[in-house]
């Protein structure tokens, strides 16, 4: 399991319908976003990078193999944190790159939001700026 250092490595991911409101929300917790080290899907990255005037390293769109390229970043230990604003009222073509997308962050310890309000959870813990191990015992898997 990855320790986290207090810089952390941050996604932002955000279906069609939610990408107003990440940038939205990637705007009004600016300040705090600047100060991690941030990637996203190629879409929202562009966005977030546009609309909230961050340094956003830009992966593929996610339907383009975007949401796998995260999953082999969280596979290698190289993401610590997910903000994934999904869609919940729509089919995605990628469903399955969504759901292994969670699957393997879950697996990882990554810390996950997939609404708003989780994610203004997250950025308003301490911890989001010190370094983290997750609890042997409390993280690992009993198979
Ligand atoms: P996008 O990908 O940022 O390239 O639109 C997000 C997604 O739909 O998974």
């Amino acid at each position: 399991m990855t320790r986290m250092a207090a810089r952390k490595r941050i996604a932002l991911v955000a279906h069609d319908a939610m990408k107003p409101a990440l940038v939205a929300w990637a705007n009004r917790n600016r300040e705090i976003l600047a100060r991690h080290e941030l990637y996203g899907t190629g879409t929202t990255g562009g966005r977030v990078a546009e609309g909230a005037n961050l340094s956003v390293t830009r992966l593929k769109s996610g339907p383009l193999g975007g949401d796998q390229q995260l999953g082999a970043m969280i596979a290698d230990g190289k993401l610590d944190v997910l903000i994934f604003f999904s869609d919940p009222l729509t089919a995605m073509p990628h469903d399955v790159d969504v759901k292994a997308l969670l699957r393997i962050s879950t697996l990882e310890q990554v810390v996950i939001a997939c609404n708003a309000a989780t994610a203004d959870f997250v950025v308003a813990s301490d911890m989001l700026d010190t370094a983290y191990s997750p609890v042997p015992g409390e993280a690992a898997h009993a198979g």
